[in-house]
């Protein structure tokens, strides 16, 4: 397997980009942060807007991504002093291990919260350390096939966090039914489920954000805007 396909050896991480931003979505919209985006991906989502960051036969391995020891990323947040790290990517689950490590060494108050596509089961030393899981596993319209996008089990052990909230994202108000199987599926409490358009840009959540918004909110559902789409229009690293 070549380095572009692999996450590198233990002691490093494979970074794609951190930044300075608001949370955009989900449960704790609003709240400024730092974003750690960790590179490679286990699904391949057709709609995905980080495709820098898995893509390396689209985008050059060498420009997107910085292979770094694990201690220099941990110098680098603590320098940055945020009081909120989102790690996204990619999947950061597949760095799991070393994500662990990471998060040893940054301060304990720190709020740390874990965007993941469900399918890579947290450990439970990250079950316990992070404040806030956003679950996100793929529908239908993401082109990737069930048996890759949908773990049952993964799922089943996140729902049972009171820390972790699905967040699911919608095209089109028909798939509100597919998000009420899921919800049904994993025994997720709807309090801590969230809907969201699928909108990379301001134009795509204009014309999709009203039709969710309605529906999601018909069926009792919370409904989240994309707040980093509102303001920045799909600008990368923000
Ligand atoms: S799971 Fe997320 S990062 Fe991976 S391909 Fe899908 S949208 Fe992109």
């Amino acid at each position: 397997m070549s380095e572009t396909q692999a996450p590198p050896a233990r002691g490093k991480l494979a970074v794609s980009e951190q930044f300075f931003s608001i949370q955009g979505e989900g449960a704790s919209a609003g709240e400024p942060c730092l974003f750690l985006r960790l590179a490679h991906c286990n699904l391949r989502c057709r709609w995905c807007d980080t495709k820098y960051s898995w893509d390396f036969e689209h985008y050059r391995f060498e420009d997107e991504v910085r292979v770094e020891r694990t201690e220099a990323v941990a110098t680098r947040i603590r320098a940055e002093a945020p009081s909120r790290l989102v790690v996204t990517g990619g999947e950061p689950l597949i760095q799991r291990a070393e994500l662990e490590a990471l998060f040893a060494l940054l301060a304990p108050e720190l709020v740390i919260e874990v965007e993941t596509n469900g399918t890579l089961a947290p450990g439970e030393g990250l079950l316990e350390r992070v404040n806030q899981w956003n679950v996100s596993p793929k529908l239908a319209n993401s082109g990737d096939p069930p048996e890759k996008r949908l773990r049952p089990e993964v799922l089943a052990l996140l729902a049972r966090s009171a820390r972790a909230y699905l967040k699911l994202v919608v095209a089109d108000a028909d798939e509100l039914a597919e998000v009420e199987a899921l919800v049904s599926a994993t025994a997720w409490p709807r309090e801590r489920v969230l809907v969201m358009p699928q909108a990379a840009t301001r134009s795509e959540l204009a014309a999709r954000g009203p039709l969710v918004r309605a529906a999601a909110l018909t069926r009792g559902l919370r409904y989240s805007s994309r707040l980093h789409v509102e303001r920045w229009d799909g600008v990368r690293g923000k």
